[in-house]
């Protein structure tokens, strides 16, 4: 989560700066909302008609909706729209959480790189699992205690989310100089 308020923030510079429009408060907060887009299934999954990381994380999905965009609004937008959405999947493709299953509608299987620290030591640096195959996964190495030990105790991830964000800030503090 901090990690994509960052990237959403960078991006909205980056890519103002790379057509030459100024960076508002408008647009980079559209940057951030991007970029925490494929997350609103966390609210959909609350009222019980979705789960977590099946539509909204699927990487096919957002290639209808860019194109859409960038038809609709230009290439700034679609671009930042593209950019956002497809780092916040290739985020979630690593560390933390239960991957991606970047081969859908052709393959369900989820793909994680660099599994956090508990779980390396079973599932390895490179992860892949099925749907059928997830359930066991989960048993062996679940940890209902992830948001306080990756989000509020020191670790690797953690440094590097938090890390991203600052950098973003002190970007967006220098910017606005
Ligand atoms: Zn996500």
């Amino acid at each position: 989560m901090p990690l994509d308020i960052g990237v959403g923030i960078l991006l909205s510079l980056g890519v103002a700066e790379l057509f030459h429009v100024p960076a508002t408060i408008g647009f980079i907060l559209l940057g951030i909302g991007c970029a925490l887009l494929p997350d609103v299934d966390i609210i959909t999954m609350l009222f019980g008609s979705w789960k977590h990381r099946t539509h909204t994380h699927y990487p096919i999905t957002y290639i209808p909706v860019s194109i859409i965009i960038f038809a609709l609004f230009g290439p700034i937008y679609g671009l930042l729209f593209t950019l956002a959405v497809y780092a916040h999947l290739i985020h979630d493709t690593i560390g933390i959480g239960w991957g991606i299953a970047w081969l859908w509608p052709f393959s369900s299987r989820k793909f994680l790189f660099f599994p956090d620290d508990a779980r390396r030591k079973t599932l390895g640096t490179f992860a892949t699992w099925t749907p059928e195959e997830e359930p066991a996964i989960k048993a062996e190495g679940s940890n209902s205690n992830w948001v306080r030990d990756f989000y509020f105790r020191p670790n690797f991830l953690a440094y590097i989310e938090y890390g991203t964000l600052l950098i973003a800030l002190a970007a967006l503090f220098l910017y606005k100089q």
